[in-house]
């Protein structure tokens, strides 16, 4: 079922995703070399219960940390740990939830550590192309299937591929509501998008091929040919006729080359 919110509930909403972009902006400046991934964990767990709030992912279904640290050819939910130390060249998807007065804010980004390729600068940079072309569809009148159309559209014309076991979804009082949000899919089919409606959109983009594998620790979804992997996602709302409020991108307005 599709909870849509009122305006009260999405402004509530929008306080937990402007908490979550200060985090995730904090995180992005303070990436380097010779860190590791649990000193990460460990800032984004103080940045959250500074802004009173909780973070989401400790604890959801196990998992042992307040930040997901995916590195290079890891998809998502990489666990931060002492041993993994960033170096230069890497790439890292910080991925990071929280929950502020019951409700939930959803958001990920890619960062390079220190200088990295050009390939990986590309990926990263159509990854978050992937985005923006994707929850620009996110408007009344358009389904599900326009977003995931779009976000496939630009991903392989780069000559990339699109993860397809993992899914953006809706969000409000829990993390994970209906419906799922595919990043890929057809023009005009699926659900119809109504004003309301607060999903997270995410592509997961790969340089190879689309496919994963899971790790041993129940968690980590790597490539299968080992390849980079970026992603990128923002909690957004459809709150009138207009392209998507970014909740977890307070300011943002979209320009017309959308
Ligand atoms: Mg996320
Ligand atoms: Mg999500």
């Amino acid at each position: 079922m599709i909870l849509l919110k009122n305006s009260e509930q999405i402004a509530g909403m929008r306080k937990a995703g402007a908490l979550l972009y200060e985090v995730l902006q904090t995180l992005k400046e303070e990436v380097r070399p010779g860190m590791t991934t649990m000193d990460l964990n460990l800032r984004a767990d103080e940045l959250i219960r500074k802004g009173n709030a909780v973070p989401s992912f400790l604890n959801y279904n196990g998992f042992p940390a307040s930040l997901c640290t995916s590195v290079n050819d890891v998809v998502v939910h990489g666990i931060p740990s002492e041993t993994d130390v960033l170096k230069e060249g890497d790439i890292i998807s910080l991925d990071c939830g929280l929950v502020l007065e019951g409700w939930q804010a959803d958001s990920a980004l890619t960062v390079p550590v220190g200088k990295v390729s050009k390939a990986a600068e590309k990926l990263i940079a159509v990854t978050e192309q992937c985005f923006f072309a994707g929850a620009y569809e996110a408007r009344v009148g358009n389904t599900l299937g326009d977003i995931g159309a779009a976000v496939q559209r630009l991903a392989e014309s780069q000559g990339y591929g699109v993860v397809r076991d993992l899914t953006g979804h809706g969000i409000g009082r829990d993390m994970h509501e209906d419906p799922a949000v595919y990043n890929f899919g057809i023009p005009g089919m699926g659900v119809r998008i109504r004003k309301g409606m607060t999903i997270a959109v995410e592509p997961m983009i790969v340089e190879g091929d689309w496919h994963v594998d899971y790790g041993d620790d129940g968690w980590f979804v790597r490539t299968c040919d080992h390849k980079l992997s970026s992603h990128y996602e923002h909690t957004l709302a459809i709150v009138d006729d207009q392209p998507p409020e970014l909740l977890t991108y307070p300011g943002y307005v979209w320009k017309e080359e959308n």
